[in-house]
């Protein structure tokens, strides 16, 4: 059976204590490989490796660092299939999702970053008369830490550690254990493309043990996580007393809005993709469906055809929409919300049965779920379910809609579905989201700013945010005589 191995000072290393755990293939319910299960030690031989490898990484230059980021682009690019082939075994989304999103994303981030630490400079600021010059000196952090979820596993962990090394740090970075493959697959590209040994360190095993031990080791400075607002919320405990820098992308419930003058056939399709792409295990999923009440009725007709004919099926089939939940433990979490629903008295329009998959009868697939609710308040619209699981809604005006889209305590992103100018504005600045999308879901220009509000998290990533965030600034006033 095949063995994942640590990635540290750029060699593989099996872990210290001897211990491993088991992955599964969600599209089979089969153990494919075993785990480091990792522990403190590892995490500590690693931050070693980190730390001797900054002061010469730190000091390498721009160009240089810019030409191994590329370089490691165009390595996953070139390793397209095997990369995305391991990506659809380990987490269950279909092969052609991780063809064109997952895998071409992660590449991107490594060359976005590239690119962006060639155009990264500071403000200086001239104090006329007292003679004085301030300058803001960034320079990397030392040793950070980076910890991503299993739902987009290469993009999320790109999308941190790219950044990180290229502002000049080392790393010390842990994927899920639930879909650790393509980390691993990643650290022979990461010697191939020349990076420095010790600079990204890749310690695999569980949040408690391996990622608490990166979150609570003394000397690494600032962490990046995304995953859950409970464990961020335990995150941040820990580290808080630390003075660590921190930033947290956390859950989502994100409201999806339709007016009835919005342009509605595109409006339908990109709906049943920001409900159930990637089976609903997205962050920005837009899990609560708000629609006007003129055409609700239409929309739920149309909307629930659509959804009924996505096909699901295993991973490798072309024809495949819908693949495998990422594991048995996260199939029955949805399932249990799917009974919460039904409990709380809301209508199930459609799905929410387990699917058996010729050839892969083991294999974790649920029926896309639509739910038809009329109490805000329940659970099933307040709580992130993180599978495929929307809800509908109806509402009379604007005003009821924003006062519904916003009564969570969550607020990553949110779609509108709109041709009026004036209410896109309007919306735009009163919705209590950090990504707003008019006319468009999951449109990402990696120079802006990603991140949450209120629970979904603290601190934003991408562009010049995130070398902001893995860079101390430091002012520099000098006095001068004229
Ligand atoms: P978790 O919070 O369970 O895990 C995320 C990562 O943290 C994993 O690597 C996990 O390891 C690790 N971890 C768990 N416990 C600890 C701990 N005590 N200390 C340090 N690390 C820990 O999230 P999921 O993997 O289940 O991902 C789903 C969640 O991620 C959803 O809530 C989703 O909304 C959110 N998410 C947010 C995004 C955003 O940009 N805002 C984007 C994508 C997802 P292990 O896997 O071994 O448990």
């Amino acid at each position: 059976m095949k063995k994942i191995k640590n990635y540290i000072n750029g060699s593989f290393q099996e872990p210290i204590a001897g211990d491993w755990l088991d992955n599964y293939n969600p599209s089979t319910g089969e153990i494919y490989s075993h785990i480091p299960k990792s522990t403190s030690k590892d995490v500590a031989k690693a931050y070693e490796a980190a730390k001797d490898a900054f002061v010469s990484w730190s000091n390498t230059t721009i160009e240089e660092r810019s030409k191994i980021l590329i370089r490691i682009a165009d390595l996953i690019e070139a390793n397209l299939d095997t990369l995305a082939e391991a990506e659809a075994k380990d987490n269950g989304k279909p092969l052609s999702l991780a063809k064109a999103v997952d895998i071409p994303r992660a590449s991107a981030n490594f060359r976005f970053f590239g690119n962006a630490i060639t155009q990264f400079a500071s403000e200086a600021h001239e104090s006329v008369g007292l003679n004085t010059m301030n300058f803001t000196l960034r320079s990397p952090m030392g040793v950070v830490g980076c910890i991503s979820p299993w739902n987009l596993p290469l993009y999320l962990f790109t999308w941190k550690v790219a950044p990180a090394i290229a502002a000049g740090n080392c790393v010390v970075a842990k994927p899920s254990e639930v879909t650790p493959m393509t980390a691993y697959l990643l650290g022979e590209i990461l010697s191939e493309a020349g990076l420095p040994k010790g600079v990204l360190n890749i310690v695999h095993g569980t949040g408690p043990e391996a990622g608490q031990a990166i979150v609570a080791h003394p000397n690494i400075k600032a962490i990046s996580f995304t995953g859950g607002t409970k464990t961020g919320e335990h995150i941040a405990r820990t580290a808080a007393p630390m003075f660590k820098k921190l930033s947290l992308e956390l859950g989502g419930k994100n409201p999806n809005i339709i007016f009835a003058d919005c342009e509605y056939e595109k409006m339908l399709a990109v709906t049943v993709k920001s409900s159930f792409a990637n089976q609903g295990q997205i962050c920005l999923c837009g899990s609560r469906i708000y629609v006007e009440e003129s055409i609700a009725k239409q929309f739920k007709k149309d909307f629930v055809a659509k959804v009924a004919a996505l096909y699901i099926g295993n991973p490798f089939n072309s024809k495949t929409s819908i693949g495998a939940l990422v594991s048995q433990e996260h199939l029955e979490k949805v399932e249990s919300y799917i009974e919460i629903a039904k409990d709380e008295g809301a209508k199930i329009l459609y799905g929410g049965e387990r699917v058996s998959v010729k050839g892969f009868e083991n294999g974790y697939y649920l029926q896309p779920s639509v739910i038809e609710v009329d109490d805000n308040k329940c659970r099933i619209q307040q709580e992130e379910v993180f599978g495929p699981v929307v809800t509908i809604m109806t509402f009379k005006n604007e005003e009821e809609a924003l006062q519904l889209a916003n009564d969570v305590k969550y607020g990553l992103s949110a779609t509108v579905w709109t041709n009026n100018l004036d209410r896109t504005m309007r919306l735009s600045k009163q919705l209590e989201a950090g990504i707003v999308w008019v006319n468009t879901w999951l449109n990402r220009d990696l120079r802006t700013p990603f991140g949450g509000m209120k629970d979904s998290g603290v601190g934003r990533e991408g562009g010049f945010e995130a070398l902001r965030f893995f860079t101390e600034p430091k002012n520099v006033c000098i006095s001068y005589n004229l």
